[in-house]
């Protein structure tokens, strides 16, 4: 199907089904049949694959998953597409349609994440597909917030989600894509991402507590580590902080956090840990 028929094919199912698009839950729908091509390949789905697709939307990808894949699973918040989603997909038997939240529902471990993602939940979203059991993600992202992913420390783009995609996997700017690829088309340009889980590039003593800090320290990314740092020990409570405890730091701390490298990150928290654990 070529671009126009995609395009009109999606206004006729629209109109159908009499469904208004919803600006809040991100529904923008991918009417580029050459795009669709290239995720599938970028994907690179084997008959033995099981995929998931968050935000399923009117199934244009979810079809075309469905032929190259042994599984689906497609999730979608909203009734009305569900209903078409059920009707379009009702002639393949490996797909199963999940209703609901993709930011309440657990993941199923699968090969394959393969979608394009409601823009308003990207953060989000993206920590919950780090944390998950994948092989390989191809995701279609705001062209802004693809940039977060891959900035360098002390880049405007450099932020909590980039240490976060840095310690977990290796990503990859596919392409930018125009805003005319999906209907309506979004205000902004969008870009396709690959994420490949990877081994992290260090070693933190609590996995937890790292991430915690990395979050208190990107509240203010133009403060310096220091002030951070006093911020997460006093959400622990903890009356004992003196600088001086962590002399061994005392050049990162007076770092804008924004500057900081992932491995810096990591010796903060590192001697946090040792010292008020
Ligand atoms: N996959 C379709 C496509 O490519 O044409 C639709 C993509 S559209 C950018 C994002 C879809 O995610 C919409 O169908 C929207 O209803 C759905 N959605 C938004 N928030 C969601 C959430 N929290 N959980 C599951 N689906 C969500």
């Amino acid at each position: 199907m070529n671009k126009n028929n995609l395009l009109l094919e999606t206004i006729k199912t629209l109109r159908a089904h009499n469904i208004k698009v919803s600006k809040k839950k991100g529904q923008h729908f991918l009417v580029s049949s050459n795009l669709l091509k290239r995720e599938i390949d970028y994907s690179e789905i084997q008959s033995s694959d099981t995929v998931l697709e968050i935000g399923a939307g009117l199934g244009t990808l979810t079809k075309v998953l469905a032929e190259k894949a042994k599984k689906v699973f497609a999730i979608e918040m909203d009734h009305k597409l569900l209903q078409v989603l059920k009707d379009k997909l009702s002639i393949f038997n490996n797909v199963e349609i999940i209703s609901g939240d993709a930011l309440k529902l657990e993941f199923p471990p699968t090969q394959k994440i393969v979608s394009n993602i409601p823009y308003s939940i990207s953060s989000p979203l993206t920590f919950k597909i780090l944390s998950a059991k994948y092989e390989r993600a191809v995701l279609t992202y705001q062209l802004e917030f693809a940039e977060r992913l891959i900035a360098k420390p002390g880049t405007k783009n450099y932020g909590r989600i980039t240490v976060g995609v840095y310690y977990k996997a290796e990503v990859k700017l596919l392409e930018r894509i125009p805003r005319t690829a999906f209907y309506p088309p979004p205000k902004v340009e969008s870009a396709m991402v690959m994420l490949k889980p990877k081994p992290p590039p260090f070693a933190p003593l609590n996995e937890k507590t790292f991430f915690e800090i990395v979050r208190f320290l990107f509240m203010h990314p133009n403060k310096k580590a220091k002030h951070g740092v006093r911020y997460y020990l006093k959400s622990k409570n903890n009356k004992d902080f003196k600088l001086t405890n962590l002399e061994p730091l005392s050049k990162i701390l007076e770092k804008r956090v924004r500057y900081l490298t992932p491995s810096e990150i990591n010796k903060i928290a590192d001697i946090l840990i040792s010292e008020y654990e």
